[in-house]
């Protein structure tokens, strides 16, 4: 099993997990960008956005449903935040298993660099 995220959902690997269900599994990410950094991942391996079919539309706004929660609880709700899926290169994605980044804690800039 070569993705990453694949192998942290298994628990291969180390994370510092926020949210877990069958469908998807919340964690810290590893190099914050803001406050609030969780990473927001589908047990589904599904590289990029455009590999979202039909039949994971339940997934991904089960995915929303998951990061307004984590929000919530994290206290960023009412302030603000941010949420983020990079798709291919020039949009800066490097782990090809999609990804919902939830960023808060912090004003946010506009338009993104
Ligand atoms: P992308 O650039 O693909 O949108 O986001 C990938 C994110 O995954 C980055 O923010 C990066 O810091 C995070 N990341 C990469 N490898 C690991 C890891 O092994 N553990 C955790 N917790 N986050 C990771
Ligand atoms: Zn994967």
């Amino acid at each position: 099993m070569s993705c990453i995220f694949c192998r942290i959902i298994e628990k291969r690997l180390s994370s510092r997990g926020v949210y877990e269900d069958d469908r998807v599994y919340a964690f810290e990410d590893i190099n914050p960008q803001a406050p609030v950094h969780t990473l927001i991942v589908p047990k589904k391996h599904i590289p990029t956005i455009l590999d979202v079919s039909e039949e994971d539309n339940e997934l991904i706004g089960h995915m929303f449903q998951v990061a307004n929660r984590i929000a919530i609880e994290k206290g960023i709700a009412d302030r603000g935040f941010r949420l983020v899926m990079n798709c291919n290169h020039e949009s800066g994605q490097t782990v090809f298993h999609i990804h919902l980044h939830l960023l808060g804690g912090r004003p946010m800039h506009w338009p993104p660099g």
